[in-house]
């Protein structure tokens, strides 16, 4: 069906904010996610500054959108606009996913839910684990606060000393001291390569939460070589171009579980259509005309 013959005066619409735009795989996921199971739902993409932001709300609120994800720069900048934020997107600081609940909008971050829904995706159960997790960026922070409210029991987070290494240390302040849970932080810099090796050596998972690996810094990894890795360690990375980095390449060689960024992109659309639609998303049908 065309959505053109699908879309009628009951079609509600979710939006998409962000700045640039053009480049997002979202429309297109939540779009064919709509139409192979017949819902009446179509998904807008905008482009949205932060000068604009507190208008396209108001302006999504006086509509009645269903709900809508935020991207780039308006992560952060929407929190106070918004009624209510679950604890991953407060803790975060940072929500992409809104929904309208009978006209009060509650933000979310599926980003992190998204990342751990891959592993479980993959037969990992995170629970009592330990995760070396490198960046503290917007990524990073969503797979660090989600990682405390999953269960995980520690997290080694490591930056190079650029203007992230504060976050970082602040992301480790929010799970020891402001969050429920066991979950113990550490924090470290990048260029202790001799607290990096032995924390590798002491995790379960090593996630790569930098964008090296990725263009331009693609064939590049932070850790030096595959000596570093072994066997039984799961090695993720959230960089899905190139679908193999430098990384998940040397952990291959190693005889390593390797996940790319993929799965984090689709499941946390996956967490959003569900708020949405109250329906679980055609993940298989989308990996299958998508990627
Ligand atoms: P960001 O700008 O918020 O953070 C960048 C992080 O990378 C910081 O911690 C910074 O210190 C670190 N970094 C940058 N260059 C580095 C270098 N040369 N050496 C060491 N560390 C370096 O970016 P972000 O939004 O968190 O995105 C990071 C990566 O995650 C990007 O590649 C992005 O495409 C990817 N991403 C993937 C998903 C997904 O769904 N799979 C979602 C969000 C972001």
């Amino acid at each position: 069906m065309t959505d053109q013959g699908r879309i009628d005066g009951r079609t509600k619409l979710i939006g998409l904010t962000a700045t640039p735009i053009g480049h997002s795989l979202s429309p297109a996921m939540h779009n064919m996610s709509f139409r192979e199971l017949g819902l009446n739902y179509v998904y807008m993409a905008f482009e949205v500054d932060n000068k604009q932001l507190e208008d396209v709300v108001t302006g999504f609120r006086a509509l009645n959108l269903r709900g809508f994800n935020v991207s780039m720069p308006n992560k952060t900048k929407i929190l106070p606009l918004l009624d209510e934020l679950t604890d991953g997107a407060r803790f975060a600081g940072a929500v992409n996913t809104v929904l309208n609940d009978n006209g009060k909008l509650i933000g979310y971050n599926t980003d992190g839910i998204g990342y751990f829904r891959s592993l479980k995706e993959n037969h990992i159960d995170v629970k009592g684990k330990k995760i070396t997790l490198l960046g503290a960026g917007g990524a990073a922070t969503a797979i660090a606060i989600q990682a405390a409210l999953e269960g995980v029991k520690e997290i080694s987070i490591f930056n190079r000393d650029d203007e992230y290494f504060n976050r970082a240390e602040n992301n480790t302040v929010i799970i020891n001291e402001k969050m429920e849970g066991d979950c113990i932080a550490n924090v470290y810099r990048l260029e202790d390569k001799k607290t990096l090796k032995e924390e590798i050596a002491a995790s379960d998972i090593l996630t790569n939460a930098t964008g090296v690996g990725m263009k331009p810094l693609e064939g590049q990894a932070l850790v030096p070589d595959p000596s570093w890795l072994r066997p039984e360690l799961i090695v993720s990375d959230v960089v899905y171009i190139p679908r193999k980095t430098k990384l998940l390449e040397m952990a291959e060689t190693v005889g390593c579980q390797a996940i790319n960024g993929l799965g984090m992109m689709l499941w946390q659309g996956a967490a959003a259509f569900e708020l949405w639609t109250g329906q679980e998303m055609p993940v298989e049908y989308v990996k299958n005309q998508m990627f």
